[in-house]
């Protein structure tokens, strides 16, 4: 049994989900194999037990120093512990609490970057002109508009994505007009709060995070059937706010009916008779997100639908592993996110595809840098 945590800095609701968290933890040390941080690194610090080990000590006996922060931000949020643990060790709830801790060792120099580097993508005006410079791509197709309205959907806009890849959500409202839905796009400024919750910015990413919940709660209740997300990243949060209340909160509930009808805009096509679709590349590899595989745990899914079109899944060596692009950990630990990168490229070319696809913008504009071959996300193939 772990000692009580006595850490005043931490809430009480963090209190104790940290307490359940590291209590089951058995030690077993199964997650290290799957780790891409203690693979290419080899220091038990930088895996999940040793990082467990590390933040049990910060909030049990406040002991914690620059490198233990080192360790935490080393860290790329994949959650590919979470899938490989047999005690069902919510890693990344506890990762979040331990990272919000430590921060306070950080230099001011460092932490003054971080804050510019969070609040320019994260704030429309600036980022919009900027992001024009990183385009990715353009609108490629023609408005659809639905011949009749079955149902309506909320889209996630997404902070980046709009302005670094429009035809995503543009051909995501292309495909659903196709099937009779018609879709209502939330604007760029409703961040889901990712960024800021894996920066430990915890604070700004509630005041987000609550201001969704109260619009987006209005809009399903108006009569909206889902929301859907396009980028895993944001999906996987939307549907982790829950674990951001106590159940005595007033937005625990209406977390919890706002996460329950979050869908990652696969799960939404699962459902429904694609017969009106087209694919318009059947030679491509797909990258599966780790916030896909082992967030939202809907691994498989894309590929079973790109396989309703002929599409042959592609056996990809170490998918489990993160492509390391984990949000803004691309940016700050270049290193380690380039040499995951190099490597997940060389494995989703091994079949020689013409091209990659994946469901997470972030994984997008990572892996696009460093291949040959055009990236894009999987739906906007279903845009012909
Ligand atoms: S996190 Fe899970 S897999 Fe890793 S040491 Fe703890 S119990 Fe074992
Ligand atoms: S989240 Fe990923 S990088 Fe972090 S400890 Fe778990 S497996 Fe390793």
């Amino acid at each position: 049994m772990y000692s009580e945590i006595k850490n005043i800095n931490v809430s009480e609701l963090k209190r104790d989900q940290a307490t359940q968290i590291i209590e089951s933890c058995v030690h077993c040390g199964f997650c290290l194999a799957t780790c891409p941080t203690y693979q290419l690194l080899g220091d038990e610090l930088d895996s999940p037990r040793g990082r467990i080990y590390l933040i049990k000590s910060a909030l049990e006996q406040n002991q914690f120093s620059l490198k233990s922060l080192s360790h935490m931000d080393r860290c790329l949020t994949c959650r590919s512990c979470e899938t490989t643990c047999p005690s069902g060790v919510e890693y990344g709830q506890l990762l979040e609490i331990g990272r919000d801790l430590m921060e306070s060792k950080r230099g001011k120099l460092q932490a003054l970057y971080r804050y510019v580097v969070r609040k320019t993508l994260l704030t429309p005006f600036i980022f919009r002109p900027l992001g024009y410079f990183y385009r990715h791509s353009k609108i490629s197709s023609k408005s659809v508009k639905p011949e009749k309205i079955d149902a309506k959907v909320l889209l996630i806009a997404g902070c980046v994505q709009p302005s670094l890849a429009p035809n995503i959500n543009h051909s995501i409202k292309n495909i659903l007009s196709k099937l009779n839905v018609e879709v209502f796009e939330t604007s760029q400024a409703q961040c889901c709060g990712a960024l800021d919750q894996h920066l430990a910015a915890s604070s700004d990413a509630m005041k987000k995070v609550k201001r969704n919940i109260d619009i987006w709660t209005q809009k399903l209740e108006s009569g909206f059937d889902s929301i859907i997300s396009s980028a895993s990243g944001c999906g996987v949060m939307v549907k982790d706010y829950p674990k951001l209340f106590k159940s005595s909160d007033p937005y625990f509930q209406k977390a919890l009916f706002v996460s329950s009808k979050t869908k990652d805009i696969a799960e939404f096509l699962a459902t429904k008779d694609l017969s009106a679709l087209h694919l318009s590349e059947i030679n491509v590899t797909y990258h599966e997100p780790c916030t896909m595989q082992h967030g939202q745990e809907l691994s498989g899914l894309v590929e079973s639908i790109l396989s309703q079109f002929g599409y042959i899944k592609k056996t990809v060596k170490d998918s489990h592993i993160c492509c390391g692009s984990a949000g803004a950990y691309s940016i700050f630990e270049s290193k380690i996110s380039n040499q995951l990168r190099n490597n997940k490229i060389e494995n989703l070319n091994a079949s020689q595809p013409n091209m990659i696809v994946t469901s997470n913008i972030g994984c997008l504009m990572h892996l696009q840098k460093g291949s040959s071959i055009p990236v894009k996300h999987w739906v906007e193939l279903l845009d012909v």
